[in-house]
């Protein structure tokens, strides 16, 4: 398949490609997504062989605005709406119970489905020129991880998919915080751009999801399936060193080999001129660490390192989102120093 190379200019024809049951990479302000059509189970079962993604993961759909909730999901909560309010369109991804004409292949065959309502221009722009809900996991292959640039998308999914839209650098970087609402009291899901705190502000008490901390035992089933599954993760393997930044680069310092890459906060690259070195950004700058987590995972794999070591940030705020995909990244291998 010959994968166009579309840009913000051509949104009548992206939409045109899903509404004709295509696949599309779209930009969104959290990561690139995979998009098709939502009411389409044909097109949907295209993204899911595109990333050989396994069938039980769900996705999400996405919507212009709250408006089309009532369209989607049945019994929607009066917290829905004060969230929409507070938080659309941004990376915010609602779990809500569905209706019938959610195709099964969408949502698993839960009889739950994650909406969402993008922020991005262009993004806003396709789904209305569409006017289908659109549904999209991050544009990645299984496994790797997501993509925030359109080179990203490339890199992925070239000849394998109908277009992808260039939109720029993803401003988030980090997939949506996904809360579910059919639980009381709600309960982080994934954390994400919207923080547990913005949350917290809206909703009062919300539970977090044992599998956004820890490793999921072979035996657990997790509330959102795609947490099971490993995630994130370059080729080498990854080894999380949390804690203060000073003492986590020394740490790193001392026990990283010549052939290891390093992944760290912009102040201690200095350290590692033997090393390959990825800026995550400065060690106060979450927004920025955020943006550039998953192009840093990335770029190991374009080189030969036998290892890789990351600084994490403390899991507050948008810290909590970064340090779940590292951690997941490095399948829960974490150095608390
Ligand atoms: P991705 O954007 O690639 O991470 O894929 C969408 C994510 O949303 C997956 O991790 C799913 O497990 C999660 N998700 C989608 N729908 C549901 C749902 N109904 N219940 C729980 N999690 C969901
Ligand atoms: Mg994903």
């Amino acid at each position: 398949m010959n994968t166009e190379a579309l840009t913000a200019r051509d949104v009548d024809r992206a939409a045109a490609i899903l509404r004709a049951g295509g696949l599309v990479g779209i930009p969104t302000e959290t990561v690139y997504g995979l998009g098709a059509n939502g009411l389409d189970p044909d097109a949907v079962a295209h993204i899911f062989q595109a990333k050989g993604r396994p069938q039980d993961n769900p996705l999400i759909l996405h919507i212009p605005s709250a408006d089309y909730l009532e369209r989607y999901c049945e019994k929607i909560p009066d917290r829905a709406y004060a969230l929409a309010e507070a938080y659309w369109p941004g990376p915010l991804t609602m779990i809500l119970r569905r209706k019938p004409i959610v195709p099964d292949v969408v949502t698993a065959g839960l009889d739950t489905v994650g909406m969402r309502c993008p922020f991005h221009p262009v993004c806003r722009a396709i789904l209305e020129a569409a006017d289908v809900p659109v549904a999209a996991p991050s544009g990645n292959t299984s496994g790797r991880p997501s993509p925030t640039t359109a080179a990203h998308m490339w890199e992925d999914m070239d000849g394998k998919i109908d277009a992808i839209v260039d939109g720029g650098p993803c401003s988030v970087g980090v997939e949506s915080t996904i809360v579910d609402l059919t639980e009381t009291p709600p309960r982080l899901l994934r954390p994400g751009g919207v923080t547990l705190e913005q949350l917290e502000k809206v909703l009062g008490e919300v539970a977090v999801d044992p599998a956004v901390t820890r490793l999921m035992g072979a035996g657990e089933r997790p509330r959102a399936p795609g947490m099971k599954y490993r995630h994130y993760a370059p080729r080498a393997p990854v080894t999380v060193v949390a804690g203060d930044p000073q003492k986590s680069a020394a740490y790193i310092a001392a026990h990283a080999g010549r052939e290891d890459g390093v992944i760290c906060f912009d102040e201690f690259a200095f350290l590692f001129t033997g090393q390959e070195v990825e800026k995550l950004g400065p060690a106060a700058d979450k927004r920025e660490q955020a943006r550039h987590i998953f192009d840093a995972l990335r770029a190991f794999d374009h080189t030969q390192v036998k290892a890789i070591w990351a600084q994490c940030p403390a899991p507050s705020g948008l810290g909590l989102a970064i340090t779940n995909r590292l951690n997941k990244a490095a399948g829960f291998h974490v150095i608390q120093v």
